[in-house]
This record gives structure tokens, C-alpha cells and sequence, in this order.
């Protein structure tokens, strides 16, 4: 994508945190924790091969984080090398990482494109195997069932502007929330998944740009509450973003970082961690952090707060959006 010639405009539509301090603040972690950091992985790629090392090298540093799944295949058009649960040695893995603590989330039925009925018996599958708890999503790019995804994820001139700067390739890209499409689940979205991802940014502390979170969007219903997370996409980026003065700063703030990663892009090659990735995270390991899963994390911030609680001020809103927007814009992604 090219940058938008009326980039430097939004240059001046700065984020305001003055507002926002004094609310993350006062949140308590627990067990006289000063901060939370916590993954959310993509599944995108995904093998034993490729992440288990991973894995392995967070639970011997004493964390849980959350990991994404695909109940099938599909119909295979979205085939990218990953392993779905649909095989017998990825699945036993998966429950095994459950067991010791993990998180298990959505990332759709399938790779490729799920029609209702789909999405239904995949929520079913999910609930099967991994319980019957409420479940984490994440869009995956590609599904037209997606939720509030695409242009979608934007509003009044944000989305405007979205469109131009990516030729209208995202325009109506996803159905999933468009009642009476055959991609449509909506309804079982809000019935299944407690907490769904949308915006993604540099800053590490979650908390500092969106003290609301998890909120409430009265304008995308169908998702009970969204969360934002900080960019890791893949080993570069994460070593990029992820640096130990930034993991530092995050304690000293006391607040929370959701990274959104795909551990499948580089982070373990030829079943080794990537040397520097294990320094980042060993070192993170020895701050005072709560290493908690997603849902753990998003539970405690919400505490008995129901949604009606949690809407979004929708100049808050607005902020969150702009600032999303002028970090794609500048960084040349959609
Ligand atoms: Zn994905």
C-alpha cells in the first residue's frame, strides 16, 4: 500500500495521554505484581515443529500465555502450512498445553472462509475439546466471515480514508456481523466469544492508549468486548518493538502488554529459539510481571464490570482509531 498523499495531515491528530494516567494508575495486579504482559499467537503457520520450542521456552520462564487454533482445514483454499486440530499429534499438543495453564483461543473455524453453519460447528468443536469457557477470538485475514474486519473496523472519515489509502481492497471484506449474509454469526459471537482483538500498535502498554480496556463498542454489538494488543507480527518486528528499555518502561508504568504475535514467523528455526528472542524473554522474566493468560488478564481489568460498563466514550473511540490508522498509513500496511 501506498502511503496516502494527505498523510501529514493526520500527523497533527496526535494521541492526548494526560487524561489516561491517572486511570491505569490504580490498577492492582495481583500477588504485588507491578505489571501484566501476556501473547496472543496468530496460528498462522503454525506446526509442532516451528512453535513448540517456543512454548517450551515460555513455561520454563513460568509463563502462560494464549495461543490461537483452527478447528479444520477448511476447504483448504487458505492452506499455509499450519496444523489445524483436525491432527492427531498438533491436537494432543494443545491439550497438553492447556493443561499446564495455557490459554487455547479462536482464529476462526478454518484458514480459508467459513460459512454459518461452519463457524457454528467449529464453536461447538472448540467447546469439546477445550472446555466450555468463554472463548478469545482473532480475526484471521482472508476469512470473509470475519467480524467488524476490513474497513469495517473503522468509522466515519477514519474509514474513508482507510479506503482511499488502500484502493477500496478492504471495502466490505468481511460478513460475519451482516445479519441475513450466509457468513453471518453475529449472534454467536456475542453467545460464545467473551473477548476479541482489534487494533494493534507499537506501544507496548496497552493500558496507556486505551484505559478502557476490555470495552465495549456499542457501534460493532455483536463483539462483547475488544481488546488492543502490540505489534510483534514476526521476529523482526517483535525484536524491533519488544526492546528491554521499552519491557523495562512497561514495569516501571505498571502496566499491561498483550503482545499479537505469530510465533510461527521465525521466532524457532530448525526446533532452536532464536537466541536474541530468548534474551528479550529472559529478561522479561526477571521484572516483577503477572505472566497470565489473555482471558486471565482481560478478566481482572474488567472485574464484575458488565458491558453496559465498559462502552467506550466515543471520542475515545475516535482516538483509537485515528491513531491505528495513522500507524498503518505510516508503516505502509493494511
Ligand atoms: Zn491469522
Amino acid at each position: 500500500m501506498q502511503l496516502w498523499p494527505g498523510l501529514m495531515v493526520l500527523r497533527s491528530l496526535t494521541f492526548n495521554l494526560s487524561d489516561t494516567r491517572s486511570f491505569y494508575m490504580q490498577s492492582i495486579w495481583p500477588k504485588g505484581h507491578k505489571f501484566a504482559f501476556t501473547v496472543v499467537d496468530d496460528t498462522d503457520w503454525a506446526t509442532l515443529e516451528n512453535v513448540k520450542p517456543v512454548y517450551d521456552l515460555l513455561a520454563g520462564l513460568g509463563m502462560r500465555t494464549s495461543k490461537t487454533v483452527w478447528l479444520s482445514p477448511g476447504d483448504g483454499s487458505g492452506h499455509n502450512g499450519g496444523e489445524t486440530c483436525e491432527s492427531p499429534r498438533y491436537l494432543k499438543w494443545l491439550l497438553g498445553l492447556q493443561r499446564t495453564g495455557f490459554e487455547i483461543a479462536l482464529h476462526n473455524a478454518a484458514p480459508a472462509t467459513s460459512n454459518r453453519e461452519t463457524t457454528q460447528w467449529a464453536l461447538e468443536r472448540f467447546r469439546q475439546l477445550f472446555g466450555g469457557h468463554h472463548i478469545l477470538f482473532c480475526n484471521h485475514t482472508g476469512c470473509r466471515e470475519n467480524i467488524y474486519w476490513g474497513d469495517a473496523r473503522l468509522s466515519g472519515w477514519r474509514r474513508t480514508v482507510y479506503n482511499l489509502a488502500t484502493c477500496g481492497k478492504r471495502r466490505d471484506i468481511s460478513r460475519g456481523h451482516v445479519a441475513g449474509d450466509p457468513l453471518f454469526w453475529g449472534d454467536l459471537c456475542r453467545e460464545h466469544v467473551r473477548y476479541a482483538r482489534n487494533f494493534v500498535f507499537d506501544d507496548l502498554n496497552a493500558l496507556a492508549i486505551c484505559p478502557e480496556l476490555p470495552y465495549h463498542d456499542p457501534g460493532r454489538s455483536f463483539v462483547n468486548f475488544w481488546f488492543p494488543s502490540a505489534d510483534g507480527g514476526n521476529l523482526k518486528r517483535f525484536l524491533a518493538n519488544f526492546t528491554t528499555d521499552k519491557l523495562d518502561r512497561l514495569e516501571a508504568e505498571g502496566g499491561v502488554c498483550i503482545a499479537y504475535v505469530h510465533f510461527a514467523a521465525g521466532f524457532a528455526e530448525n526446533g532452536v529459539v532464536n537466541p536474541e528472542f530468548r534474551k528479550r524473554m529472559e529478561h522479561l522474566s526477571t521484572l516483577n510481571g503477572w505472566f497470565a493468560t489473555a482471558s486471565e488478564v482481560l478478566e481482572h481489568l474488567r472485574g464484575s464490570a458488565s458491558i453496559k460498563d465498559r462502552i467506550i466514550a466515543p471520542n475515545r473511540l475516535s482516538q483509537l482509531e485515528r491513531k491505528w490508522l495513522l500507524e498503518k498509513l505510516l508503516k505502509g500496511t493494511t
